[in-house]
């Protein structure tokens, strides 16, 4: 098999997903699950749709129109904000986008209607993580000016706080937007079917608070993907965390000084890690380096240790020499993921339930 290699595991993404609808369900709350990390892989968004997801939110086009291509049936949204070049492709593939910017609305209004294909908006309102997001004071005037224009349809509110600056989501801000949502209902006299109140970083708010309010989505991905919460890194009750692994070849394994001799400037990646060990180690490189993936956010097997890595070695240590031209399997975190699924030089393979072996964890 190809190396360096991503393993995807469906059925895991499967049982994550099904566990995170249910949950949420309980309290009212639908799933967006969001394809990003994976650049819209048409096999996981199928098994996403197969564990009960309606609709799959990406913020590329790209990943959107390969679903599409590919026969996935979806609601699709796209979950940055459009760019006003790329209007006419949102309309043809997307249901719906999520917007801040009244010129890329008018662009969508527009392109909506020379296609004649009404598309669904979510305003993104900003509650301090300074993202994307109207300011909440602006969010009236917007949709009053979006409001007269044809072939647009205000699906929503929503929000998005932790990527940026770590803002958590609180009572405190998910009462805000609860109340922009009643504020924007009352003064235009309509209901607004669609609260998204966040991503993986909101999970725990939601399973807990005593009220939701008017939060009824949020928009997954790396609970999903990787059954981690973003905020701390935990993993999450009863999801799998081994959905995805990096699986890289030996191609040198050698007795080495542990220190480096000569005098000693920057290296390819800027400031050399300084060897902690000194006398001789086993050091081996694997065909694995920042071109692949972020090799800070790997995790190596038991007796495995990452020394370090440029743009195309990693190079590990170990208590003996490992065979050149076998393979070593790593965890990703969400970094490494993303890196990997887009780098041209690593090949995702979706794990059928046939090769599947032995003594997984389920
Ligand atoms: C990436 C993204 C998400 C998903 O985030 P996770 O932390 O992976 O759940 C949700 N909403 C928006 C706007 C995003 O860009």
């Amino acid at each position: 098999m190809t190396a360096p290699r991503i393993e995807i595991d469906l059925d895991a993404i499967g049982h994550n997903t099904r566990v995170l609808v249910d949950r949420l369900a309980g309290r009212g709350i639908q799933v967006t699950a969001v394809t990003k990390a994976v650049l819209g892989h048409p096999e996981v968004a199928r098994a996403l749709v197969g564990a009960g997801v309606r609709t799959l939110g990406d913020s590329r086009m790209e990943n959107i129109e390969a679903m599409r291509r590919a026969g996935v049936e979806a609601r699709m949204s796209l979950i940055r904000s459009p760019m006003a070049s790329q209007a006419e492709r949102v309309v043809a593939s997307a249901d719906r986008s999520h917007n801040t910017e009244l010129s890329v609305v008018s662009a969508l209004s527009a392109a909506a209607v020379a296609h004649a294909r009404p598309h669904g908006v979510v305003l993104m309102v900003e509650l301090g993580d300074l993202r994307e997001g109207i300011m909440p004071e602006d969010l009236e005037s917007f949709v009053e000016a979006m409001w007269r224009l044809p072939n647009l349809r205000l699906d929503g509110i929503g929000t998005n706080l932790a990527c940026r600056n770590g803002v958590v989501p609180s009572d405190r801000n998910m009462r805000e937007l609860s109340q922009l949502v009643e504020s924007v209902e009352s003064r235009f006299d309509r209901h607004l079917s669609v609260v998204s109140g966040g991503n993986s970083a909101s999970i725990e708010w939601a399973l807990t608070t005593d009220s939701v309010g008017r939060v009824n989505d949020l928009r997954l991905g790396e609970a999903i993907l990787l059954g981690r919460e973003p905020l701390h890194r935990h993993p999450l009750k009863g999801l799998r965390t081994d959905a995805f692994t990096i699986v890289a070849e030996v191609i040198e394994s050698k007795r080495k000084p542990a220190q480096p001799w000569g005098e000693i400037a920057q290296a390819a990646f800027g400031t050399p890690q300084t060897a902690s060990r000194t006398g001789k180690i086993v050091q081996s490189l694997l065909a694995l380096g920042e071109q692949d993936v972020d090799p800070a956010g790997l995790v190596a097997p038991t007796g495995v240790h990452i020394l370090g890595a440029s743009s195309d070695h990693l190079v590990v240590t170990t208590e003996d020499l490992l065979v050149v031209g076998t393979t070593i399997r790593l965890a990703p975190n969400y970094s490494a993921l993303l890196r990997a699924m887009t780098s041209p030089f690593v090949t995702p393979t979706t794990l059928a339930p046939v090769t599947r072996g032995h003594g997984r964890r389920g």
